[in-house]
């Protein structure tokens, strides 16, 4: 619920103050000239709404009307769905079209006309068929520059893994609030692998690969009618420029896409010219699964490369190629590595699965599939310290809107803010 608001303190005093709700972070809406302070209430929430300059719409209707109810906003899974309901029901629209809202949502508003004086936004939260509307297609590439080096990160499309094993001791009331699940209690992650090109061409994880049966998918919900595959080639790259594959570890979600079938069904690497280079602890846990990490790794998507001669195994952190270097952080498995970029006094983290989700920067936010828990906690507590304190562009792997943001602590409540590119 939109609430108009002309004199913030005074709005605070009543909301915050005098009925003890919690307010979250601000976010300014630049397209807008509106910042909203969200006021979670339940499943819902209120949204507090400041004009950020005299032509916004908000401090129009506030000349017009004075504070107070500026608009609902209902949630629904397909938005053009139920635009055409309404439109087929003689329902007056003022955008017949949706639109891009903020963080990869999709807005439209029906005229109060036909909502008996109420100003209804209808908004889909997250792309639910990733070939549907020309935003997502956008997203699955997205560019950066650190320095001089060029960061793409490209969308390997998404699949969805159940919510209590994503949030861990986190409980499903809290974590239902900012990613809702399906009927099946699973959440929507994207797999986001980065390009780094600089002195050399490195990407950073590969996804999913194509190698599963359906099956899988099904269990998985994989949703990939646009893969890696569309998303290297609208970034302008083949197979063949790659150079070095660089594995976070090699659960299948990130080392799926190393490995490919040729013709005669027989395993080869995907990227033909490329060195993979795999942290020699994380290749000897996946070479040697037991029964809590099996599920996770198959021997397919990496024993190839060795078969090829194309792995490289690093034992300790260090540079990769110029302005990339590796950090581990144990954590999810034991020897779970970052990639850390530096260039030009700039400095972005590709933390995989660390922080998978931009939900997982809350200290307390810590996957249930972490084989070391507490050494995800103490490994985040310095990243997270060190990423405010030098403003790093933070890559979030299986988010699955926000492909890269910054990380900001206010009243000891964190949030990331989304880069623009
Ligand atoms: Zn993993
Ligand atoms: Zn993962």
């Amino acid at each position: 619920m939109g609430i108009a608001v002309g004199d913030l303190p005074a709005a605070l005093a009543f909301y915050r103050d005098a009925l003890g709700l919690e307010i979250e972070a601000s976010e300014e809406i630049a397209s807008q000239r509106v910042r909203a302070h969200f006021v979670p209430v339940g499943q819902s929430s209120l949204e507090l709404l400041e004009a950020t300059a005299p032509d916004s719409p908000i401090a129009r209707y506030l000349d017009k009307r004075g504070p107070g109810l500026h608009h609902i906003t209902l949630r629904v899974d397909d938005i053009r769905a139920t635009l055409a309901h309404l439109t087929l029901r003689g329902i007056r629209l003022i955008d017949a079209e949706p639109r891009a809202g903020a963080e990869g949502a999709l807005v439209a508003f029906v005229h109060p006309s036909s909502a008996h004086g109420v100003l209804v936004e209808i908004k889909q939260a997250r792309v639910v068929d990733p070939t549907s509307s020309v935003e997502s297609r956008q997203s699955a590439v997205t560019r950066y520059t650190v320095g001089n080096l060029e960061l793409i990160s490209l969308c390997d499309g998404f699949f969805h893994l159940d919510g209590g094993s994503m949030f861990g001791t986190v409980p499903k009331t809290l974590w239902e609030k900012r990613t809702p699940a399906d009927a099946r209690n699973r959440i929507t992650l994207a797999m986001r692998p980065l390009i780094v090109r600089g002195a050399r061409t490195m990407i950073i994880d590969a996804g999913l690969g194509d190698k599963e049966n359906e099956k899988f998918n099904e269990i998985y919900g994989v949703e990939r009618a646009r893969n890696l595959d569309h998303a290297l080639a609208e970034a302008g790259l083949a197979p063949d420029d790659i150079e070095i594959v660089l594995a976070t570890h090699l659960h299948f979600d990130h080392a799926g896409g190393f490995t490919m079938r040729d013709a005669s069904g027989r395993l080869r690497p995907r990227f033909p010219r490329a060195q993979y280079i795999v942290r020699r602890g994380e290749w000897e846990d996946a070479t040697h699964p037991h029964e809590r990490n099996r599920a996770s790794y198959f021997l397919d998507n990496y024993v190839p490369l060795a078969d090829a001669g194309v792995l490289q195994l690093v034992d300790d952190d260090q540079t990769i190629m110029p302005g990339v270097s590796v950090r581990r952080t144990g954590g999810h498995t034991m020897h779970h590595q970052m990639a850390v970029i530096e260039s030009g006094g700039r400095t972005a983290a590709f933390v995989a699965d660390l922080m998978p989700t931009t939900a997982h920067v809350g200290q307390a936010w810590i996957m249930g599939y972490d084989l070391y828990p507490m050494d995800t906690l103490a490994a985040k507590k310095a990243f997270v310290k060190d990423a405010i304190e030098r403003e790093m562009l933070v890559f979030f792997e299986h988010d699955p809107a926000v492909a890269a943001g910054y990380v900001k602590e206010q009243d000891g409540k964190r949030r990331v803010v989304p880069a623009l590119t």
